[in-house]
């Protein structure tokens, strides 16, 4: 146009298009991640470049429509200002203040040219382009509003997107953790989704449970594959279409062929199909079975236990007095402590569960039999009378008549048996186990290896005998026990050798109590301990007082010698606080004693023996009378049981017995006592026979201490 204003513009172009040039390099070029605070920065500068561009442009056309008449520069200025403006609406519609600053400063400066030409129809044009600016503004704004929404719409489907993938991969981990197998069906059966425990479970490929696997395909398989037999698949397929059916859910058992069992529950889902879950119960299944075991039966001999026995004999009595009678026998192995004693509590079990072996072996039909703990077993004989029950225990103790092998060895052992009947004897188990129970007590009483029926007249003598134990710790306690001393003479002599200590209870309401009747109680209950200890020690300090060629004879019971140690320190003690010299204090001991353990009594016997106590063998002739132990044990004494003195004058064999262990006691270096010499004629008799010393009422009956010598002298 030939007007120098134009190249001032031109420059001011230039500088604009360098600095937006070097903005938008160095926005090109910086960290990607922005903070809001950055990107407001970089928008400034951005803002500044395009509003000095729209300014310039603005600028440009003002100065080419007030300054030259040309028409090809109005037109080429105009459009092109209309141009960019067009363009800032379609270009930055995100920052629509912007765009306003822009059209302004663009179409302010144009307009102002346009009316400064005065002419009509660039007035016109003024006119129209502010619409122009209007109209455009209107557009950004919408443009802006969509554009925001469009935004909006895309971070909301990012998250949204991102919180499915989410889903996706939890519920994945979900199902594939699930110690369950767990399957979807749809409403056809066909298989939606299955987590991998299912496929585990079932020994599925992956590709076999892939879904859009029919069910009746996917028994098929089971079936096929040797997985599931065609029952338990068939009830499966029933469970799904029953489920189906009805909304209902439901479960059911079944057995792999594997033998593993599973608990397969189905119910419907919203969807119409099934959701099926299977549990490997398996483990559970045995654990349960295995803890019911337990419950119920006898670790050790697998018999039905107490608990187990209890209830079904509670069954039993629920039934009611139309059972009929029933027995109930109690068994008892005879000596099965000493058997444990001495071979050791292996053998013990296995004695026992040999014995549990041959009792089952026994059982009649319908009959149960249980153990009771220890060495008790109980049987029970549904529908047995009083004849039948007894018969039932002679069975049982012939069926322990073989010997049992136990560590190589052959064991005999022998059973009591203690018969009930129901209801005639109780009508609770309770009462009917007290009866079974006495009538055991009594078998046993009876020697053992038999069997008793429970009699009514036990119970009483039982309530005695507990009396008499009462009272017997209650002597013990208030010390209303005494000792009594009968002489043993020297039958040359007529002079008294020694005295036996006999010992005495006096109940205050009673009166006296015999020792055949308590000592036996205090054995069985070990209250013997205490009342052997005390008498060991009295006859001690009493023999002091006599003269010193008369010696004191203290009765020993086996029992006492259980606790060997105990013994030995008793006598010991008894000894040195009384001061009275060893060789004047005989211990009595029975044959019980030796057979009950051979070996410990021996040395027991042996220890006190060196310390010069001496030892006579009691009631000789009336239990094993085996003359091996007369030579083993270093008695100095053997005394014949008084049966025999009662019988010597009329009885042939009594002779013969007492003749035969004088002349054996002789050779072995021991005296002979003869007890229970009553008259004249029973002391001549024993005399004639080779006997030295003899004991009875002929010479003295027991007596007080206090009337011993005293009165011996008063008599003289
Ligand atoms: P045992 O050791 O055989 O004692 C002799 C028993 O025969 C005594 O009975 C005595 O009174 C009785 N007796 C003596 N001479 C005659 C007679 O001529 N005719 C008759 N029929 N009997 C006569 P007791 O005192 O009743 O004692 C019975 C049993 O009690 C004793 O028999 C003994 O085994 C036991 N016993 C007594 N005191 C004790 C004791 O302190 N400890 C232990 N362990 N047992 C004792
Ligand atoms: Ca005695
Ligand atoms: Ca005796």
């Amino acid at each position: 146009s030939g007007d120098g204003f134009y190249l001032p513009i031109f420059g001011a172009g230039l500088a604009v298009l360098l600095y937006r040039t070097v903005v938008a390099l160095r926005f090109g070029t910086a960290p990607a991640r922005r903070s809001v605070g950055e990107l407001r920065r970089w928008d400034r500068l951005f803002l500044v470049g395009a509003t000095a561009f729209s300014g310039m442009l603005g600028c440009l056309s003002f100065v080419a429509l007030t300054r030259s008449d040309e028409i090809p520069c109005h037109i080429i200025t105009i459009a092109v200002a209309i141009a960019f403006a067009s363009g800032y609406v379609a270009r930055n519609a995100g920052r629509p203040l912007f765009v306003i600053g822009q059209l302004l400063t663009v179409c302010v400066p144009l307009c102002i040219g346009l009316v400064e030409a005065e002419q009509p129809y660039y007035g016109a044009m003024a006119v129209f382009i502010g619409l122009f600016v209007v109209t455009n503004t209107s557009i950004t704004f919408s443009l802006n509003r969509n554009l925001v929404a469009l935004a909006e719409a895309r971070t909301k489907s990012e998250t949204l997107a991102g919180s499915l993938r989410l889903q996706n991969v939890t519920l994945d981990c979900a199902l594939n953790s699930m110690t369950h197998g767990l399957v979807m069906f749809g409403k056809s059966l066909d298989l939606a989704v299955a987590n991998n425990r299912f496929a585990e479970l079932y020994r599925l490929a992956p590709s076999e449970a892939a879904p859009g696997a029919h069910l009746t395909d996917l028994l098929d398989r089971l079936i096929a594959g040797e997985v599931l037999a065609p029952v338990p698949a068939r009830s499966l397929a029933e469970l799904c279409r029953r489920v189906l059916r009805s909304g209902q859910a439901g479960s059911v058992e079944i057995q792999t062929v594997r033998g593993e069992t599973f608990v397969v529950h189905a119910e419907a889902t919203a969807e119409d199909g099934i959701l099926m879950l299977t549990e490997d119960a398996t483990e559970r299944k045995s654990a349960a079975a295995r803890i019911e075991r337990l419950a119920h039966t006898d670790n050790l001999t697998e018999l039905p236990n107490r608990f187990r026995f209890t209830q079904i004999v509670r069954a039993l009595f629920e039934a009611g007095p139309d059972a009929g009678t029933s027995a109930l026998l109690y068994i008892d192995l005879d000596n099965f402590k000493s058997i444990n004693d001495t071979l050791g509590h292996e053998a013990g079990d296995q004695l026992l569960v040999q014995v549990a072996g041959r009792l089952r072996d026994g059982l009649g039909p319908e009959e149960v039999v249980a153990r009771f703990g220890g060495d008790e077993f109980l049987l029970l004989a549904p529908a047995a009378n009083a004849e039948g029950a007894m018969e039932i225990g002679r069975r049982v103790i012939a069926a322990m008549a073989a010997p049992f092998a136990i560590d190589g060895n052959a064991l005999h052992v022998t059973t009591s048996v203690g018969v009930a009947l129901v209801p005639e004897h109780g009508v609770t188990l309770g009462d009917v186990l007290r009866s079974a129970d006495m009538a055991l007590y009594a078998a046993k009483s009876a020697g053992r290896n038999t069997v008793v029926p429970f009699d009514p007249a036990m119970a009483v003598s039982l309530r005695n005998r507990r009396e008499l134990e009462q009272d017997l710790r209650e002597a013990c306690r208030a010390g209303t026990l005494s000792l009594h001393y009968q002489p043993i003479v020297d039958l040359a002599s007529r002079r008294s050798t020694s005295l036996e200590a006999l010992m005495r209870s006096h109940h205050p309401t009673r009166g006296p109590i015999p020792p055949a009747e308590f000592i036996p109680i205090a054995e069985e209950t070990g209250l013997i301990a205490d009342l052997g200890d005390w008498a060991i020690r009295r006859a001690c300090q009493d023999a002091c007082a006599w003269p010193e060629s008369v010696s004191v004879a203290v009765n020993v019971s086996a029992v006492q010698f259980r606790n060997p140690e105990t013994l030995i320190q008793t006598v010991k003690d008894a000894l040195r606080l009384s001061g009275l010299p060893p060789s004047r204090l005989v211990l009595e001991v029975t044959e019980s004693l030796l057979i009950e353990d051979e070996d410990a009594s021996l040395k027991a016997v042996q220890a006190l023996h060196r310390i010069g106590v001496r030892f006579s063998l009691d009631d000789f002739g009336i239990g094993y009378s085996s003359l091996a132990y007369l030579a083993k044990y270093p008695f100095s004494k053997v005394k014949i049981d008084r049966t025999f003195a009662q019988h010597v004058t009329s009885h042939g064999p009594s002779r013969s017995i007492i003749e035969v262990v004088c002349q054996l006691a002789d050779r072995l270096g021991m005296r002979v006592v003869v007890e229970g010499i009553e008259t004249e004629l029973q002391r001549l008799e024993v005399e004639a026979l080779g006997a030295e010393q003899a004991q009875g009422f002929l010479f003295g009956r027991p007596l007080p201490p206090e009337s011993l010598f005293g009165g011996e002298r008063h008599a003289a």
